[in-house]
């Protein structure tokens, strides 16, 4: 077996909580995790009048085991939302940056995330050592991600990047695809941090060979969004480097997990979040291999902690050891969002990644919809026996030289491989047009369920 190069997140936690490499053990971390959680709670509730009358019948000391934390309340995007003003802990100036979250598709007051300087540490510190996975001092970074705001994602990587010697080039979204192709040719280099459909893109450019010519790329990291296997696999091939994935989002301090070498899960970043995993129909934590919701809570945030916060992502812990021999956890990769999914009527549940993986299988789509209707809509013409039907709205990038057709049968074909397809749901494909990648890309595709018109679509 191939000597995997084991997390330096172990090392990089061990330190934080003041154990070396001897003395550093599930038993020690979970210990530290355990009293950090306290911590947060009695200064959640001393600090905070949305967590006082949350918690106003906790008392921090009756938590004297990570189980018992199951038996707190969660909270989750609405209450971040309609009382996010009231989990601040801290004096309004101490508040160093405020991330207003998308709210397209949603109603009521926008979600906001408030930092301290010291909350920017800690990504800052996060990103130096998780970086450090697949960068090396005299490697140069290119960074795809938005980073002209001071306390942006991109502006924390380029400073994490900086103290271990590696120079990032911050250009931000991807707008103009030649240009970004020419930086990582002539300036040689041999990491990218961005977001999956848009690295996906520049990898299915004509001019992907030229990238690979180049021999100097080492290294991918997807970041924010979800990662289709099709689309990590097409990277992989395309340009000869390995592809990392990041787990991560706004509310969890942009940070909360890396792969390490043997790419099978993120590695957490457990020094400063506790993760659970629950039922999402119980809220009971659910075994460790069992999939189900993942929940965190911020362990040394001062701004705004988070206590049980329900992201609405599917994962599972993997209960094999990870081949790098770390004693942190592993967390598998997220594929599933709870507002992505739809029961159809034969029972079948169908997910927008597993239509990701069948629609991003076919070469030269850059990207699309998805929306189930029913035939009693009476808006399409479907067979009696078709009781609902899957509109995908595909944007690709030559239209000419792949005809509509072509393209149609090949995503059919696609779907006839796979369990998702049922006689009683009818595929229909159109075409968006080419467009270039959304500016704010950082877009999660939705599943847009319009059957019998409710009116209830899905956050
Ligand atoms: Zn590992």
């Amino acid at each position: 077996m191939n000597y995997i190069e084991k997390t330096p997140l172990e090392k990089w936690i061990g330190n934080k909580i003041g154990r070396n490499a001897l003395d550093l053990s599930r038993e020690s971390l979970e210990a530290y995790q355990l009293e950090a959680f306290q911590r947060t709670l009695d200064y959640a509730k001393n600090n905070s009048a949305f967590y006082r009358s949350l918690l106003h019948d906790i008392d921090p000391k009756d938590c004297r085991t990570l189980e018992s934390i199951s038996k707190l309340p969660f909270i989750n995007a609405s209450d971040i939302r309609n009382h996010g003003n009231r989990m601040i802990c801290v004096k309004q100036g101490d508040i160093q940056r405020i991330v207003t979250l998308d709210t397209s598709g949603t109603t009521g007051a926008p979600k906001r995330i408030f930092y301290t300087r010291a909350d920017q540490e800690l990504t800052i510190d996060f990103f130096h050592h998780g970086m450090a996975t697949f960068t090396e001092p005299g490697d140069k970074v290119l960074v795809l991600l938005p980073g002209k705001t001071p306390g942006s994602i991109g502006d924390l990587l380029q400073i994490g990047l900086a103290r271990m010697g590696v120079e990032a080039i911050v250009y931000g979204i991807v707008d103009d695809r030649e240009a970004v192709i020419d930086i990582i040719c002539n300036k040689q280099i041999n990491g990218i941090v961005g977001i999956p459909q848009q690295i996906f893109a520049l990898a299915g450019s004509d001019r992907s060979e030229t990238v690979k010519l180049a021999k100097s790329l080492k290294f991918v990291l997807l970041s924010t969004d979800y990662v289709s296997p099709a689309i990590s696999q097409t990277i992989h091939e395309s340009w000869g480097c390995e592809v990392y994935e990041h787990y991560g989002m706004t509310e969890m301090g942009l940070g909360g997990g890396v792969f390490c070498k043997a790419l099978k899960g993120y590695h957490l970043r457990e020094a400063d979040l506790f993760f659970e995993i629950i039922d999402p129909e119980t809220g009971r934590p659910v075994p460790d291999g069992e999939f189900g919701e993942v929940v965190f809570s911020t362990l040394t945030r001062t701004g705004m902690p988070l206590i049980r916060y329900r992201t609405g992502d599917i994962s599972r812990f993997l209960t094999s050891p990870c081949s790098c021999g770390t004693l942190l956890k592993t967390m598998d990769c997220v594929r599933h969002r709870l507002t992505a999914c739809v029961t159809l009527e034969s029972g079948l549940i169908l997910t927008m990644p597993m239509l990701e993986d069948l629609v991003f299988s076919v070469e030269d789509i850059l990207d699309f919809d998805a929306e189930l209707t029913s035939a009693e809509d009476g808006l399409l013409t479907l067979e009696p026996k078709e009781k609902e039907c899957l509109i995908i709205s595909i944007n690709t990038k030559d239209a000419l030289k792949n005809s509509i057709a072509k393209i149609q049968l090949k995503i059919a074909a696609s779907f006839l491989k796979s369990l998702v397809i049922s006689d009683k749901l009818k595929i229909i494909i159109k075409q968006q047009g080419y467009k270039e990648p959304d500016i704010k890309a950082i877009r999660k595709r939705n599943l847009l369920d319009s059957r019998n018109r409710t009116g209830d679509r899905k956050e």
